[in-house]
This record gives structure tokens, sequence and C-alpha cells, in this order.
């Protein structure tokens, strides 16, 4: 068994996207993402994308036994030796039965990384979040903001504001994360394995910084 084998932890707009798309670029890391994976089926109108659409448009959880296939066939196309899963596992049921899927492939998890950020920082990141839809690019009004006003550096494409990324939604999106992760996060505290990274008031490199600094990377 080599690699690192990841599962990231981290509230909406805590930066877990922008870590995983560094990690990918700089260490050839594959990124699992169980919300992606569902939203491509569902675009490609799969027999697995009509079975999950109403429950993914409404918020709910996806039944464990369709995540474990959706989550076997992506790690099955992983070629190297590292990858982060995203968004999995939301319940005790999927981290058990991930631990047996990893074993079996011998690619147990190796680490479990959880990036907090305070309520307010986040609210502030996601408020003023713009969007670019060809490309998936982020900007923030403040922080980040594009070349020219509401348009995307490479292409000149128009930016978006996500229908998500605002105050209420921000808020509602806030709780179903507290409340779905809140007890795996719980589950791999008592089980020892849960590290600890506090992004706050921190940018992008340093985050990174300790994140390789986890994961024995330099
Ligand atoms: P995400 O992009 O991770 O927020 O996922 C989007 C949606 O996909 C969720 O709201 C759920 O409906 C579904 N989903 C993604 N991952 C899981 C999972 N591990 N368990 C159950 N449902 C999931």
């Amino acid at each position: 068994m080599s690699g690192c084998h990841v599962i990231f932890f981290g509230p909406p707009g805590g930066g877990k996207g922008t870590q995983s798309a560094l990690l990918k670029k700089d260490y050839n890391f594959a990124h699992i993402s169980t919300g992606d994976a569902l939203r491509a089926e569902i675009a490609a109108q799969t027999e697995l994308g009509k079975k999950v659409k109403s429950i993914v448009e409404s918020g709910a959880l996806v039944d464990d036994d369709t995540i474990m296939n959706v989550l076997k066939s992506a790690i099955t196309k992983v070629s190297g030796d590292n990858f982060i899963l995203d968004g999995i596992p939301r319940t005790i049921g999927q981290a058990e039965k991930l631990n047996t899927v990893l074993k079996e492939i011998n690619k147990p998890v190796t680490h479990v990384i959880y990036i907090t950020v305070d309520h307010d920082e986040l609210k502030t990141r996601i408020c003023g979040r713009l969007f670019h839809p060809g490309s998936g690019r982020t900007y923030h009004k403040v922080f980040n903001p594009p070349k020219e006003p509401m348009k995307d550096d490479i292409t000149g494409e128009p930016l978006i504001v996500r229908k998500d990324d605002t105050e209420e939604v921000f808020e509602n999106r806030m709780k179903q994360y507290n409340d779905t992760f809140k007890p795996v996060l719980d589950y791999y505290e008592k089980s020892g394995e849960l590290r600890t990274i506090n992004g706050s008031g921190k940018n992008v490199e340093q985050i990174y910084t300790e994140v390789k600094k986890l994961l024995g990377l330099n």
C-alpha cells in the first residue's frame, strides 16, 4: 500500500475545492466528489441519474447503497496512488462501508482532514463570490476580483452570481452541512483520525502549506 487516500471535510466556501485543485495539479491527486458524480449522471440522463434527480435537487441524501456504488465506480477509474474523497461519507453507515470497500482494494483511508472557517468569514466569502459557468473558475468581488468587472479573465465571458450564493441560502446550506456532517466528524474524532486545520483569516497558500504538512508532502 502506498499513496495518500484522503477524506476532506469542510463547510461550503471553506476552500476544499481550491485545495483539491492544487493537490491535483501539483501531486496528481484524483478528486472524487460524489455530488459531481451524481450531477454528471443526471446531466447524461442515465438510469441512475433519473433515479436520483429529484433527491439531489431537493438537497436530501441519496441512499447509502446507491452512493457506495457511485463511489466504487469512481474509485476504479483512479489511475494514480493518491485520491481525495469529497462529499462522502455523509452518514456513519457510509463511513463504515467506505472502510470495508477501501480495505478490499488495499487503499485504506490514510488522512481525514477537516478545514474549519468562522461562520462570518464564510458568509463574506460566499456572498461575494462570482462564478464562470463554462470553466467553474471563481472570483470574489473584494478578495479576488476579475480584471474587468463581471468578466472571466481568460475567456472574457460574463460571470454570474450562483443562485445558492446568497445570504439566505447560505444559512440553509450551513445548517444542512452541520446537521449532516457533525455525526460523521464525531465518528472520526472518536477514532482519533480527524486532523483539523483552522482556515480562518488564512489565505489559500497558508492553508495549502498546512495541508501538505499533514499529508507529508513538500
Ligand atoms: P454535494 O455537491 O457534495 O453538496 O452533493 C450534492 C447532492 O448530492 C447532495 O445534496 C445529496 O443529494 C447528494 N449526495 C452527494 N454525496 C452524497 C452522499 N455521500 N450521500 C448521500 N447523498 C449524497
